[in-house]
This record gives C-alpha cells, sequence and structure tokens, in this order.
C-alpha cells in the first residue's frame, strides 16, 4: 500500500524577511509538513508601490541572507517574479500544498491583494492563515472613544500603551523540512536588484549589513552602548547615538516585539524615548491603513489649494546636496552615499525643500522613497506630511526651521558638516554652517571658491521664510474663512 505524501504549506515571505518571530514560519513547521518557503517579487501589479533604487539594493542582500538563514535549518527559499495570485496559484499545483501561511502587510494596497488571495484560497476549499509581527498594534483593532482611528499621536500612543499586554517573540524553529520539489528557479541574480550601470552602491556596502542576525546585533549593541543618553544624543547627527535599525525593521529583518523585549528590563529616559520612537512608526502606519493614499494626498485637503512652486533646477540642487546651506546638503549627500539620513537631518532638509524652495513635499517624499535604504510605505509620507504640515498631528505652520541656526546648535563642531562636504571642511567652526559670512582672504587660504568649489546659498533663508509664511497663512485663513 502507497503512503501518500502529506501536503506542504507554502510560507509567503515579503517585508519579513526573518525567521525569529515569524508566526507565518512558525504555523507551517509546527504542522509537520513540508514547507515551500516563496518569495515573490511582484512588480506587475500596477496598485503596488514599485520598490527604490536603494530598497532594491538591500531587498537583494537580505534575501540572500534569509535564503542561507533557511539552509541552516533544512530549507531554502523559492524566488519567483510575478503577480502574487498566479504565482501562488502555480506553487499550489506544482506542489499540491493545502496551506498558506502569511504575515500581515498594513499598506492598505498589499493589504488588499492579501484579502483577496485568502478569499480565494479560502473559497477552493485550501487553508489559508495569517499572522502579526510588523506592528505591535492592529489598525484596525484601535479605536478611538467615538469609533474612529487616532489622528494625534499622543492619545493614541497613551491607547496602546493601555493594551500593552505584548506577546513574547517566537523563537526560530529549529529544524525545518524544506520541500524538495521543482518549482520557480529563478535565482536571485534574475531578479535584477542590484545597480549595475553605474554601481553606485559602494557606499551602502561599506556601512550595512542587510539580514536578520545583522538586524539582531544592531539591536544588542545599540542597547549596550547607545541606549543610554539616547534621549540626549539622538539629535546630533555627528555622533552615531540611534539605533540604525530602520532598514531592519523596514524589511522586517526584526520586529518591534523584538525590540520592546530587548527593553524590557530598562527603565531608562532614553528606553522610554526609544519606546516612544517605535510607537512613531506605529502611529505611521496607523494613519496609513486609514489614509490608503498617505503618499499622494495631503491628510488635510485644505492643502490642496497650496501654490507650490515649479523649479526643476531647485530641486535638483537639493537632490544633489548643492543648496549652498551645508547642513542641508550634508544630509542629502549622506542620503545619496549611504543610503540614510538622520533623523534631525530629514527634518531640516524636507524642511528646507518645502519650505524654503516651496516644492511640493510630494517630490521629496518620492526622492526619498527611491534613495532611502529604510523606505518605508507608512513613515515616508507620514513624515514628509509632518513637516509639511499637512499632515496628522503636524509641525505648525510657523515652524521653519532656519538651516543656519539648526546646524549650529545641533552640529556645533561641524563634525557632520565637515564628514560629508569635504570642499569646504577646513573652515572654523565659526562659518562651518555660513560660509558665505567668512572672510575672502580666509576663504581663498583654504582653496573655496563660493559659486565655484561650494555654491552660494540657492535662497535667502530670511526672505524665503517670510515667503512660506504668506502661502501657509493664506492656506489657514481660507480654512477659517
Ligand atoms: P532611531 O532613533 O533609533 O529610532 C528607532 C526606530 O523608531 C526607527 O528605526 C523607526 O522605525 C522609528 N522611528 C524613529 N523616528 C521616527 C519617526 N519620526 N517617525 C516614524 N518612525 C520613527 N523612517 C523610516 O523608517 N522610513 C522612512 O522612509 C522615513 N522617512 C522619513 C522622512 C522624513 C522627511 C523624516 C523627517 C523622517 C523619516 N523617517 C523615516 C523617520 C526617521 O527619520 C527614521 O525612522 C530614523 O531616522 C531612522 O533611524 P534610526 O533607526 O537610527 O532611528
Amino acid at each position: 500500500m502507497s503512503r501518500q505524501r502529506p501536503a506542504p504549506s507554502i510560507v509567503l515571505f515579503r517585508r519579513d524577511l526573518r525567521i525569529e518571530d515569524n508566526g507565518a514560519l512558525a504555523a507551517a513547521v509546527d504542522r509537520d509538513t513540508p514547507v515551500i518557503a516563496l518569495y515573490i517579487f511582484d512588480e506587475e501589479d500596477r496598485n503596488l508601490r514599485a520598490m527604490g533604487a536603494a530598497s532594491r539594493w538591500w531587498l537583494h542582500h537580505s534575501l540572500a541572507a534569509l535564503d542561507h538563514r533557511l539552509r541552516q535549518t533544512g530549507a531554502n527559499l523559492l524566488l519567483a517574479r510575478g503577480r502574487t495570485y498566479d504565482i501562488v496559484g502555480e506553487a499550489i499545483g506544482a506542489s499540491g500544498a493545502d496551506c498558506v501561511f502569511w504575515n500581515r502587510r498594513y499598506d492598505p494596497s498589499e493589504a488588499a491583494v492579501d484579502d483577496r488571495l485568502k478569499a480565494n484560497l479560502r473559497e477552493q476549499g485550501l487553508t489559508a492563515r495569517s499572522f502579526d509581527g510588523a506592528l505591535l498594534h492592529e489598525p484596525s483593532l484601535l479605536k478611538t472613544g467615538a469609533g474612529g482611528f487616532y489622528k494625534v499621536y499622543t492619545p493614541f500612543w497613551k491607547a496602546m500603551a493601555d493594551k500593552a499586554d505584548l506577546r513574547d517573540p517566537i523563537d526560530a524553529p529549529g529544524s525545518i523540512d524544506g520541500w524538495r520539489g521543482e518549482f520557480a528557479g529563478l535565482r536571485l541574480e534574475d531578479l535584477d536588484l542590484l545597480p549595475t550601470k553605474p554601481d553606485w552602491a559602494q557606499g551602502l556596502r561599506q556601512i550595512w549589513t542587510p539580514g536578520e542576525e545583522a538586524g539582531k546585533a544592531r539591536i544588542h549593541e545599540f542597547i549596550e552602548h547607545d541606549l543610554e543618553g539616547y534621549e540626549r544624543r539622538r539629535d546630533i547627527p555627528g555622533k552615531q547615538a540611534t539605533s540604525r535599525l530602520s532598514p531592519h525593521l523596514a524589511f522586517g529583518e526584526i520586529t518591534p516585539f523584538q525590540i520592546v523585549a530587548s527593553l524590557r528590563k530598562s527603565r531608562s529616559a532614553g528606553a522610554s524615548k526609544f519606546r516612544s520612537e517605535i510607537g512613531w512608526r506605529e502611529f505611521s502606519y496607523h494613519l496609513l491603513f486609514h489614509n490608503p493614499d498617505l503618499a499622494g494626498r495631503n491628510f488635510r485637503p485644505e492643502f490642496d489649494a497650496m501654490s507650490w512652486r515649479d523649479d526643476a533646477r531647485a530641486l535638483r540642487a537639493w537632490q544633489r546636496g548643492l543648496t549652498g546651506y551645508p547642513i542641508v546638503d550634508a544630509g542629502m549627500r549622506e542620503l545619496w552615499r549611504t543610503g540614510w539620513m538622520h533623523n534631525r537631518v530629514r527634518m531640516i532638509a524636507a524642511s528646507f525643500l518645502i519650505k524654503d524652495l516651496m516644492i511640493d513635499w510630494r517630490h521629496g517624499e518620492k526622492w526619498f522613497w527611491d534613495t532611502l535604504v529604510d523606505a518605508d510605505p507608512a513613515n515616508n509620507p507620514g513624515s514628509w506630511q509632518w513637516v509639511a504640515g499637512s499632515g496628522a498631528d503636524a509641525a505648525p505652520y510657523f515652524r521653519i526651521f532656519n538651516p543656519v541656526l539648526q546646524g549650529e546648535k545641533f552640529d556645533p563642531q561641524g563634525e557632520y558638516v565637515r564628514r560629508h562636504i569635504p570642499e569646504i571642511a577646513a573652515l572654523p567652526d565659526r562659518y562651518i554652517h555660513r560660509p558665505w559670512e567668512a572672510p575672502a582672504s580666509l576663504l581663498k587660504d583654504n582653496n573655496i571658491e563660493l559659486g565655484r568649489t561650494y555654491p552660494k546659498p540657492i535662497v535667502d533663508h530670511g526672505a524665503a521664510r517670510d515667503r512660506a509664511l504668506i502661502v501657509y497663512r493664506s492656506i489657514k485663513d481660507e480654512k477659517a474663512s
């Protein structure tokens, strides 16, 4: 009598490129049947936002790291390209799988794909189950007293803290019975994720190690060395005082459950501030879940009347780090070279684009989306709208960062600026954030020619500020009238 082989389970990997604290993987392993670990690169579905170039670089290495982790346990990662729904159907056809598991996604366009998939699989009598992991809270469940969603961070975070009965992270499976059949068969190189002509990823390679193990090591390193004093030092871009966990979180190599569990013993001011930053991430997802087009539409509709300037040259100067304002340029160059920018400088650079140049925040959001390794569908548009003033719980319209004063306050010795703008590094501290005020002889002695070796400011901040205030006030008055 022939014994029937048990039907395998499919585990879909997406922005959850890890084997620890992975509910979907754990459920599949628990079934004691072969596991098909599948990543589908879906660029065909036009409703899904295509990944930016820096994210693609990260994805390549993260997939390699995940495959390595899976192989250590007895499985391997299958790669496919196409629409999720079609590929899952093909995988079921090829393998006879009767269960599909995944961890939930909270970007509404991605969640819609998953909802449709779940309904369809269930209609066919198959098992489809989804799990938490990406967020500490379920956006559909956390409601205000009036039954709506939260638009202000503080009550949101308080409501979350009140429900803070968080589960423990799930252990990585010790071994996985990997499915050995034939399917897909794409090689990682076939996904074509890495830049080649030119290969601009040198700076990324130098500082980042994508993957779950590197992410976990970062958590421990941060807690050991930088958690103490985080609340004070996190605003100083010249120091490495923040966790740099953002790309690991964006790709789900680590989960907020793992972070919170690692912080449990700590009662310090640093730990409390750090938890609340994780809270901002939760808040951004809460907003995205309830406002699907967060990257495309003003959260506050009165901003639709805003008259943005159409200035391709200024936008280009900002993108290249050639505005003539050192702190802005240092940030934009850090971004270009490393795929990351310090949070304080993200705020200054964003404010400069929006309020000094009066360029629509959506141009900035798109540039960040393409160039950040941590480009995140919730945090990126949520933060841009926050700076623009068009978002929920946003910065007040009259807060216009002065790039010189911000530089002098948060980078007083110019450590950050000198690192990223070598052409003015020789200037003394006094002029490092305002090179145009340096005496001509000092500039000459240091081979600095403003307008040639480093730009003159492309706008006068004082005049730009006045212009922005007039435009912003008009939006406010329009709303009031
Ligand atoms: P840490 O200070 O160590 O914070 C730990 C984690 O908390 C971060 O990894 C992040 O997940 C979360 N966090 C921290 N600050 C914020 C915040 N203000 N909003 C939401 N979550 C936060 N963050 C992204 O992850 N992806 C983005 O695409 C992104 N775009 C941004 C665009 C602009 C214009 C601005 C002003 C901020 C943006 N942020 C974004 C938020 C923040 O700058 C980064 O999360 C942070 O700099 C990442 O570095 P870190 O991991 O060392 O942060």
